[in-house]
């Protein structure tokens, strides 16, 4: 029997031209029903009422963002999300196997590969696939803008930070529940191992432990871009490799708080800022979500996982076009 998977998709998206995904599903028509939505809610709504009605796979096309947006309707189903990855740094896909536009990786993922239920954490109530940020790496999302990101895809991140990182940045405080405090000025918490792109953050993290793994930077501007990328260049964080600026911990739940204005992002998009007095509280869903895997992830090496980090391209893209004026 031929499988049909409904397909959701946001057909104005410039992803899916960019990305090539429109061109490959030309080529694998028979394959997905595309079902066009009109917004986010309207994703999340169609995602759910294709689970009820019994749909065993359900497909997304998009980033970390959309895919988001469709596993909020698939979480505590039956369905399995399968994941088109046709954003900037689909690092959900990437954590699970499928890679970033491997769309043929991501159909037989589909078709023959495995199902792996997830955890899925709550920042107030509004839930996140891979990580969330309190602080410094907030705001820089916040400042982004779009003609931006289009002008320079990843690299305006880099760009950004650098903006971000000569303020000033308050201290932020993190309660877990048997009442220990710790404080920084960056609180990083990853469901996964990945940060941004293939870069790991989070050595020994994983998605399906019912923990959120969290580094909590206590550091001025600057270094703590530096403390982010020494975990990054160490293949992710362990107990024994972090310097003393750097905290690790793994929790259930827990409670954020600062005595200053903290910005704070999900899935590398801003989502909120938090104000002296009030809290944030940080919890797991009772219900996992069921995700479409390769049965053995793609194979890459150190060297091609740092070559082919969008950043990195986006860097090699911006150089040339500066070399070329
Ligand atoms: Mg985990």
């Amino acid at each position: 029997m031929h499988l049909t998977v409904p397909l959701l998709i946001n057909p104005k998206a410039g992803s899916l031209f960019r990305s090539g995904l429109k061109a490959w599903l030309d080529e694998h028509r028979d394959d997905f029903t595309l079902v066009p939505t009109r917004s986010a809610e309207d994703l999340t709504a169609r995602a759910r009422e294709l689970a009820e009605a019994g749909e065993p796979v359900i497909a997304a096309a998009g980033g970390d963002g959309t895919l988001m947006n469709a596993a909020q309707g698939l979480v505590g189903t039956n369905a399995a999300l399968g994941i088109l990855p046709c954003g900037t740094m689909n690092v959900f896909s990437r954590e699970l196997g499928i890679g970033s536009r491997r769309f043929d990786v991501a159909l037989d993922a589909i078709k023959n590969g495995a199902r792996q239920e997830v955890d899925i954490f709550t920042v107030n109530d509004r839930p996140f696939l891979q990580m969330a940020g309190f602080g410094p790496d907030a705001s820089i999302v916040k400042l982004i803008t779009p003609k931006l990101k289009r002008n320079m895809g990843a690299a305006a991140h880099i760009v950004t930070g650098l903006k971000v990182a000569v303020r000033h940045h308050p201290v932020i405080t993190i309660t877990l529940p048997d009442g220990t405090e710790m404080q920084g000025t960056q609180i990083i918490m990853g469901n996964g191992k990945r940060y941004g792109g293939e870069a790991h953050l989070f050595a020994n993290a994983r998605y399906d432990d019912g923990k959120l793994d969290a580094a909590i930077i206590y550091q001025e501007s600057m270094p703590i871009l530096f403390e982010i990328l020494g975990c990054m260049l160490q293949r992710g964080a362990t107990s024994s490799n972090v310097s003393q600026f750097t905290n690790l911990c793994t929790f259930e739940s827990c409670e954020i708080s600062s005595e200053g204005t903290v910005d704070y992002q999900l899935d590398g998009d801003y989502a909120g800022t938090l104000h002296p007095g009030e809290t944030a509280t940080i919890r797991r869903l009772p219900q996992r979500l069921r995700v479409c895997i390769p049965r053995t992830p793609i194979p890459t090496t150190p060297i091609g996982r740092l070559m082919a980090h969008p950043m990195v391209d986006a860097w090699r893209t911006f150089l040339r076009r500066a070399q070329d004026f």
